[in-house]
């Protein structure tokens, strides 16, 4: 087998698909209230030219998938697309990134197609402070999903924007949130990518400034070893079951174990989360092409990922002032 190896000499063996851009929250960090023009279904990938790219891939040595969006459950009949690729040969590990208002009714279905890794989004676990985030009022849902997956045999992850004069009261009982059960709460630095356009000069709640509040109030926190490929620095409270992690995807220090590429709901490849997209795979499966000449455009696209997020961004032709969503880039 032939891995997929970038010129920086980093194996890919992780995809992230958007399946969705649509979404039934409005997270301010990640799109505009109203306005939005989502994808028409004809432009989505189809789940059957998605198949196709796992299929291909996974000859490739890429053994995780990543499910994202927009809201990945809001989109129709996505339990036959987890259950198929769960049957993919070579595709051993399906994680899932979701905001819970939809998640609870398919768990013991996803349990029972090996599905265990969750990201849970979850920026506050203060209703009203919630709402101001996501403006909408689904908190008590999101909460309910919460406490019943932290029941389960799961590899739980709550994830949390930090986002300046909104939830940094959230913080320390987040963390507090680790004593008693066994999940990780991770908290990650705001990017630009908000749907509006964001020019970012710095940024205040970096993962610097995170530890040294959460320190501030729990004591020096013990460094754990992060998971080859990881991009959270962790850390654990003493005494505490569960961890925490940073996620530093402003300050972008994690870029020298790239391991993923990403697919957006339109077919787009992105090599890096700030690059402006390098080709789209599914134009090119709707004018034929065989999973060969697919194989060539995704080691070509491979080829010329950035060395780190910070080139990709200088590079971006268009606008540097970066105006895209969230939830087509999939976080
Ligand atoms: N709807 C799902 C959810 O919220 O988990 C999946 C898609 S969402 C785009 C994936 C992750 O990206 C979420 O954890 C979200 O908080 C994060 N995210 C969205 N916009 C962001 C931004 N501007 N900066 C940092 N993280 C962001
Ligand atoms: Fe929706 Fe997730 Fe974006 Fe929030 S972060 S608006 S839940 S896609």
């Amino acid at each position: 087998m032939n891995k997929l190896i970038d010129k920086h000499n980093r194996v890919v063996d992780y995809i992230r698909i958007a399946v969705t851009d649509k979404c039934n929250l409005r997270c301010f960090y990640c799109m505009p209230n109203e306005g939005i023009d989502f994808v028409k279904q004809k432009q989505l990938m189809s789940y059957e030219e998605l198949l196709r790219v796992a299929n291909v891939l996974s000859k490739q040595g890429v053994s995780k998938v990543r499910i994202t969006g927009g809201e990945p459950f809001l989109r129709k009949d996505i339990m036959y697309f987890i259950k198929s690729l769960s049957e993919i040969k070579g595709i051993n590990k399906i994680a899932i990134t979701t905001n819970g208002t939809h998640t609870l009714k398919y768990l013991d279905e996803l349990m029972q197609y090996g599905v265990r890794n969750f990201n849970l989004s979850i920026d506050s676990i203060d209703k009203a402070r919630f709402f101001d985030i996501t403006r909408r009022d689904m908190f008590d849902t999101v909460w309910d999903c919460f406490e019943e997956m932290s029941k389960r045999d799961l590899d739980l992850k709550l994830n949390a924007v930090v986002i300046k004069d909104r939830n940094i009261p959230d913080l320390i009982p987040m963390v507090a949130l680790t004593k008693d059960r066994n999940v990780s709460v991770r908290f990650i630095e705001e990017m630009p990518f908000n749907g509006k356009g964001a020019n970012y000069q710095n940024l205040e709640w970096n993962y610097k400034k995170i530890l040294q509040h959460i320190e501030g109030h729990f004591g020096t926190a013990t460094k754990l070893q992060d998971e080859k490929n990881s991009t959270s620095l962790n850390y654990k409270i003493p005494g505490h079951q569960g961890s925490f992690g940073i996620i530093p995807a402003y300050s972008r220090t994690f870029c020298g174990t790239c391991n993923r590429i990403r697919l957006t709901p339109m077919g787009i490849i992105k090599t890096c989360l700030y690059d402006e997209g390098i080709f789209n795979v599914r134009d090119l499966l709707r004018a034929g092409a065989t999973d060969e000449q697919l194989l060539e455009a995704i080691q070509s696209a491979i080829g010329q990922k950035h060395k780190n997020g910070f080139e990709a961004e200088a590079q971006r032709k268009k606008n540097p002032n970066i105006i895209e969503s969230m939830t087509t880039i999939g976080g």
